[in-house]
């Protein structure tokens, strides 16, 4: 148990501080995680934008971390204006909508295509900066090893993005079939295999990690292809830095809309209330999370709204 957190909450830490992970074989950091997540119901979010405080510290031997998941009222913060906490198992959990299937639109003219089957050129290691470590195999970019992000940055962009989680792999809540799409590597859509599998609301497919659940839940059965359409908007700051207006996001999951510009309350957190931090970058890389299941990937292209 405290093994997994410990890795879990380092994880996108790691990214720039423990190269002791990075030198473990591939097959050793998907065996540890998922064995580990076989054991749990709930292990812990993300893999996303590396906090500030970057350097890992060892847990504290007499402090287990708190479980969480459907039914069960964390001790998180409350968010404001509403009655729920982050991560809250007692709010409502989004009512299940049987999708026709994914969305696989043809490329839009003006489209930047960031894999089409053909390369990964388009992404890099999240962690080292060197080539993606993601496979691409027979034309499917399968998660491995870390956190990818574009070579090309965006601010206000449309996202299409194909995902599956591997059917026969063992799901269970937070575990096994999770990744994310994080909008400028900081606010994430939550991809998870959310179909018969219940979590926190706000770790359902297409939530808003930790802070806004999916309207419905539109996820299609573990094996099966699933779109994103997401239309995101770039937070914007006054000249002392201070926030001026939130990002904003529409999302649709399988052609269902699941997010209709919601307010982003700040860079994606676990356990924690999200807010802005002053003097962030107007552009940034799309990010795609590593969080031990080998998610795959296909048809993903932007346009940019600017
Ligand atoms: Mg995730």
């Amino acid at each position: 148990m405290r093994r997994l957190s410990l890795f879990s909450c380092i994880s996108f830490s790691i990214l720039i501080a423990s190269p002791s992970l990075a030198k473990k074989a591939d097959s050793e950091v998907i065996e540890e995680k998922s064995t580990e997540q076989a054991k749990q119901a709930e292990p812990v979010e993300p893999e996303g934008n590396p906090p500030k405080e970057a350097k890992a510290k060892p847990p504290k031997e007499d402090k287990k971390p708190e479980p969480m998941g459907p039914g069960i009222k964390p001790t998180t913060p409350e968010i404001p204006g509403t009655p729920w906490r982050v991560h809250d198992g007692t709010r409502p959990q989004p009512v299940a909508v049987k999708p026709a299937g994914a969305l696989t639109t043809p490329l839009p003219e003006d489209a930047k295509v960031l894999f089409d089957g053909s390369s990964t050129d388009a992404w890099l290691s999240a962690k080292t900066g060197e080539p993606c470590p993601w496979l691409n195999k027979d034309g499917v970019l399968v998660a491995k090893a870390h956190s990818i992000l574009s070579k090309q940055e965006f601010g206000d962009v449309q996202v299409h993005l194909e995902w599956r989680i591997p059917s026969g792999r063992k799901v269970n809540g937070q575990g096994g079939g999770n990744s994310g799409i994080f909008l400028m590597r900081l606010y994430e859509v939550q991809i998870l295999q959310s179909h018969g599998n219940q979590t926190y609301p706000d770790g359902t497919a297409g939530a808003v990690y930790g802070q806004t659940p999916p309207l419905v839940n539109a996820t299609l059965p573990q094996g099966e292809w699933q779109s994103y359409d997401i239309v995101f908007h770039a937070p914007h700051f006054n000249d002392d830095g201070s926030l001026k207006a939130p990002a904003t996001v529409t999302a649709l999951h399988n052609g269902i809309v699941v997010q209709s510009e919601t307010e982003i309350m700040g860079p994606t957190v676990y356990r924690k209330l999200a807010s802005y931090p002053k003097n962030l970058p107007e552009k940034a890389p799309l990010l795609l999370q590593w969080h031990g299941d080998p998610v795959e990937f296909r048809n993903i292209w932007v346009r940019d709204l600017k």
